[in-house]
């Protein structure tokens, strides 16, 4: 499949990793927008959030999961948010579902993510 993350996960395309378990994969954004900036991805290919259904919501579950586990991990105890973004509207780039963590600085609030 001609999908960047998949091609991340693969190895095919390099990295700085942060984060993997047998489900969910974890790296550093490309393009950070604050101090903390990883993205966290099911291994597994599901194209958005829109493409959530009963039977692979639970690797939702267990991305969260990650992600409070690295939050701990780097001691992200002052905050931190999590984003994904679905569709043009919401400025999706990458058709693989993946959870922004951002973390480090103060950040506003707004639909615009106010990051
Ligand atoms: P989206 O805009 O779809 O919510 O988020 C996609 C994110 O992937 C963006 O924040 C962008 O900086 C990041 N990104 C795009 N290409 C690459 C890449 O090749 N490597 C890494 N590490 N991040 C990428
Ligand atoms: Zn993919």
């Amino acid at each position: 499949m001609d999908c960047l993350f998949c091609k991340i996960i693969a190895g095919e395309i390099p990295c700085t990793k942060v984060y993997e378990d047998d489900f969910v994969f974890a790296f550093k954004d490309i393009s950070p927008i604050a101090p903390v900036h990883y993205l966290f991805i099911p291994k597994a290919h599901i194209s958005g959030a829109a493409a959530v259904t009963e039977e692979n919501a639970v690797i939702v579950g267990k991305i969260f999961t990650a992600i409070a586990k690295v939050a701990a991990r780097e001691q992200l105890d002052s905050g931190f948010r999590v984003i994904t973004n679905n569709g043009a509207d919401a400025g999706q780039t990458v058709p693989h579902l993946h959870f922004h963590l951002l973390a480090g600085k103060e950040m506003g609030w707004s639909a615009e993510s106010g990051v």
